[in-house]
Parts: structure tokens; sequence; C-alpha cells
């Protein structure tokens, strides 16, 4: 089962001399419950995949299926709605709000959804990330390492169906960034969840099922890691 479907997804910014083509006719089926990396130079469109993927963006043709949900002609409060339900992010930039202190960040997706947190699963994540010392700290107090700590936190609290994860360890040391990359192996194999990971670091590419790799625009291969079942 795919849990994200895109078909024949083009788009170009600028136009004629300047027109630069940033994803010429993408498809693929990102498979449900399972950790997919997608790699590639930079500028090969990675990033504007993934924001088309998670309906941040949208292409300017093609179509992308989340879930149950068709993003092609949605609207705008559909859109909010499927990505406060279903979908989390991790972004390179770590958006988090400023005023707030990190466990008011991370309880802050929830609390938009009107729902309340599993103070176990808190906790677990919390742990994983090495945040419990710092959660009545301000963004400002914290360390890039540190918000982007709660940045990827924030995503998992609430578990989200579907992850986006853009360059999540990208401002981590490599020790914090591979227990980042083995709390989202965790995710998918002990809560099932899907997660799309873009990385420019073959080492936290290796944790994922299965890599795709875009060059120009264009998906030139995917590889996949052969799993237990041999299915993937
Ligand atoms: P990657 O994530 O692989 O580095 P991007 O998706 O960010 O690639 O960018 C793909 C191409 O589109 C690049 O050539 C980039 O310069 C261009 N691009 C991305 N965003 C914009 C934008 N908002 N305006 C103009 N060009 C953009
Ligand atoms: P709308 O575009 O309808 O105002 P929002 O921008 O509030 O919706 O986005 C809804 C959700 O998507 C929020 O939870 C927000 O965290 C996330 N989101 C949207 N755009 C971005 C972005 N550029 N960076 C990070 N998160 C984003």
């Amino acid at each position: 089962r795919a849990a994200v479907v895109a078909r024949g997804l083009t788009k170009t910014y600028g136009s004629g001399d300047a027109a630069v083509h940033a994803l010429r006719d993408v498809s693929v089926d990102i498979a449900e419950a399972r950790f997919t990396a997608v790699m590639g130079p930079s500028g090969s469109g990675k990033s504007t995949l993934m924001h088309v993927l998670a309906g941040l963006d949208t292409a300017d043709s093609g179509e992308v299926t989340v879930g149950p949900a068709r993003l092609t002609g949605m609207k705008d409060k559909e859109l909010t709605r499927l990505r406060r339900d279903y979908v989390g992010f991790i972004f390179q930039q770590f958006n988090l709000v400023p005023t707030l202190t990190a466990r008011e960040n991370l309880l802050l997706p929830l609390q938009l959804a009107g729902r309340k947190a599993d103070p176990a699963w808190f906790d677990v994540v919390v742990d994983a990330v090495g945040l419990g010392h710092r959660l009545s700290h301000r963004p400002s107090e914290l360390s890039g390492g540190q918000q982007q700590r709660v940045a990827v936190a924030r995503a998992l609290v609430s578990r989200p169906q579907v992850i986006f994860a853009d360059e999540p360890t990208g401002n981590l040391d490599s020790r914090t960034g591979a227990e980042v990359l083995g709390l989202l192996r965790a995710c998918v194999d002990d809560f099932g969840q899907t997660i799309v990971m873009v990385t420019h670091d073959p080492m936290s590419a290796a944790h994922a099922d299965s890599v795709i790799f875009l060059d120009d625009g264009q998906i030139v291969s995917t590889m996949a890691r052969p799993t237990a079942d041999g299915v993937l």
C-alpha cells in the first residue's frame, strides 16, 4: 500500500529563458509504514517534491494523494486540516515559536488539533532527543542542535501518519543525529508511521527502507533495501 502517491508532477519557477524546471513529470509511490529517503544534488528538486507531496506547495500539473485525500483541487481549509491531523513536518529551519517554551512548542500541534498528548509517549520522545532538561527554555535559549531536536520531537509527539523531514539531522552532531534517525526508525517499526526524508548524507539514507534519487527534476533511480518478507 502507498501512503502518498504522486503522478506526473511538474513545477517550473520563472518563465522564458529564466525558467527553472524544478520537477519534470515526477511520479512516485511512497510505501505505507516505510522509511523513504530522497537524495540528489543540490537544486535537483528534493525540497520542491517534498513540499508538493506534503501539500505545502502546489505543482503546476499532476496529482498528489495523501492517505485517503486527493490534494489536487482541495480547498485551503481542507488542506490545513489534513496537514494538522495526518502529517508532520521537520524542516531545516526549525519553525519554532520564539515566545513559547520547548514544552509548549512540542504540544502546540496537538493543541491546535484539539487533541491531548499521550504522556508516556511524550516522555519517550523527549528522552530520545535528550531534551529533558531544556523543556522550560525558549528557542533563543537553546543551541541550534537543541532547537532542531525540539523540531524533530514536535513532529513525533502527535504521531502523525506521515512525517516529512527535510535534512532533519543537518544541524546535529553525529551522535545526536544517529539518535534522531533511530527515533524515526522506531516510528516506522513500532508505530507504522510513514517517513519521507530528504538527505544529502548517505549514512542517514542507510537508515531508510528505500531511496529515491532525483536529478534535474526527475527521478533517475530508486533503490529498495530487501525486507524480511521480501516485500517493500
Ligand atoms: P533541492 O531541494 O534538491 O536543493 P529545490 O527543490 O530546492 O532543490 O530546487 C529545485 C530548483 O528550483 C533549483 O534550481 C532552485 O534554484 C529552484 N527553486 C526552488 N525554489 C524556488 C523559488 N521559490 N523560486 C525560484 N526558483 C526556485
Ligand atoms: P494556512 O496556509 O491554511 O494558513 P498554515 O500555514 O497555518 O495553514 O499551515 C498549517 C500547518 O502546516 C501548520 O501546522 C504549520 O506548522 C504547517 N506549515 C505550513 N507551512 C509551513 C512552513 N512553510 N514551514 C513549516 N510548517 C508549515
